[in-house]
């Protein structure tokens, strides 16, 4: 008898006839002989409505209230599911975060698992209960409610099935599958049939929202074989697992896009030993994480720099650095949250030249401006105004040979 997880995403849950759809799934897989845990996000925007709401009453509400707010989401989705189920006559139980013994550390909004404590778990799983957990929700060793972070709900779904031991962590989701670029902006995209954790790692972290890139992390660490398909068609969508010698390795395999990321640029900062320290460190202490970091040759002892922060920490993150600049004599700060960053990932381009050259030339004769580049052994990355983004994966995807054959 085998143990599968499932993960149901907003678009699957997003109604009550998609919830009788993913009850009809979740009985199909139980009746088949297996044992079956379910994990749900929220009804698709919800979340995003939770967070509406929560701001109307203030700028920054409280992270602590804004986690029980938004786990509310996920256990409307629960309950109705586990409802479902047992007027279908299957014994299926519903459970929050807490009540599965998710364990988080106390970051609100953005909370790591620690362990989940599963003895309870495995004696109603063995008494052949559907448990059906509330997704992207923990809580804290005081009790708190916390949140795993926006797309936290693959995670709890990898890290249970890696506590339980499961044999398959199956996500199901409105795409078919792993494609070359976001398959909802480049109708050429690829689906990919099987795909290595560290290939997803790098999607995920470029943009590939399909997996909340914590899971792909967890699925790496405890090797945990994840099928991320579609809820709504049979068809077998792609596997997420350790690298294999029959694994195609192309020079670039993807091409990635994140239009959430905003742009702070400090003008004219003295170009002296400790600058960088004064500029960042603030920005540390307060949770934002920096992405992409430029700083201008200098020109009479001052240089501009600029940085890239997720779009959720650009306000807070400018308001930092005016206070900075002040401290440190920097002339201006100047934000632009217009800016998307694309990439092209692939672990075979460590070894060839010219990625880069093609990747330029590609978006220079579509006039598209490159505002920053950083690259790595495995990717290059541009950013540019946000409304070429489309244009730009899809150029990018013909570029490098990517395209589907029709
Ligand atoms: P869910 O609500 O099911 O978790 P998400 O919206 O989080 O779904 O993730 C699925 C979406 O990920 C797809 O609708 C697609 O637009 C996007 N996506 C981005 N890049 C890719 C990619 N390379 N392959 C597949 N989907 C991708
Ligand atoms: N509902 C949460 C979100 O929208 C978690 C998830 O869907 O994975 O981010
Ligand atoms: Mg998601």
């Amino acid at each position: 008898m085998s143990l599968i997880v499932q993960k149901y995403g907003g678009t699957s849950v997003a109604d009550l006839e998609r919830i009788r759809n993913v009850a009809k799934r979740v009985a199909k897989t139980y009746d088949q002989g297996n044992n079956v845990v379910v994990i749900l996000s929220a009804m698709a925007g919800v979340t995003d409505d939770l967070i509406d709401m929560a701001s109307q009453i203030c700028e920054s509400p409280s992270k602590r209230e804004l986690d029980v707010l938004l786990a509310t989401g996920e256990q409307t989705t629960a309950a109705l599911l586990a409802i479902t189920l047992k007027n279908m006559n299957y014994p299926a139980l519903s459970m929050l975060g807490h009540q599965a013994k998710v364990v988080t550390d106390c970051t609100f909004g953005d909370a790591r698992i620690i362990e989940i404590g599963t003895e309870y778990f495995i004696g109603l799983i063995n008494k052949r209960n559907i448990i059906v957990v509330a997704g992207f929700q923990g809580c804290d060793i005081k009790g708190n409610i916390t949140t795993l972070g926006r797309g936290g709900s693959d995670t709890s779904a990898v890290a249970i099935a890696s506590a339980l031991k499961a044999d398959l962590c199956e996500i199901y989701t409105d795409v078919d599958g792993i494609y070359s670029a976001d398959p909802n902006i480049c109708e050429k995209a690829r689906k990919i049939d099987k795909i290595s954790y560290d290939e997803m790692l790098n999607m995920a972290s470029l943009g590939a929202k399909v997996l909340q890139i914590r899971s792909v992390g967890f699925a790496k660490k405890y090797n945990v074989p994840v099928h991320v398909r579609s809820s709504f068609t049979e068809e077998e969508g792609t596997m997420v697992v350790s690298e294999d010698a029959g694994m195609e390795s192309l020079i670039v395999s993807a091409v990635t896009h994140d239009k959430d990321q905003a742009r702070i640029t400090l003008k004219k900062v003295h170009d002296q030993p400790g600058v960088a320290a004064k500029i960042f460190s603030p920005i540390a202490e307060a949770g934002i994480v920096v992405d992409m970091i430029i700083q201008n040759t200098r020109a009479q002892g001052q240089t501009d720099l600029t940085f890239t922060v997720p779009k959720k920490d650009f306000q807070a993150a400018i308001e930092i650095e005016r206070k900075v600049a002040d401290e440190i004599g920097a002339v201006d700060v100047l934000g632009d949250k217009n800016i998307a960053k694309v990439s092209v990932v692939g672990v075979g381009m460590k070894n060839h030249s010219g990625v880069a050259s093609i990747m330029f030339n590609t978006l220079a004769r579509e006039n598209i401006n490159i505002i920053m580049i950083s690259t790595s052994e495995i990717r290059i990355s541009c950013v540019i105004e946000e409304k070429y983004t489309e244009l730009a994966v899809r150029v990018l995807h013909t570029a490098f040979g990517l395209d589907k054959e029709d």
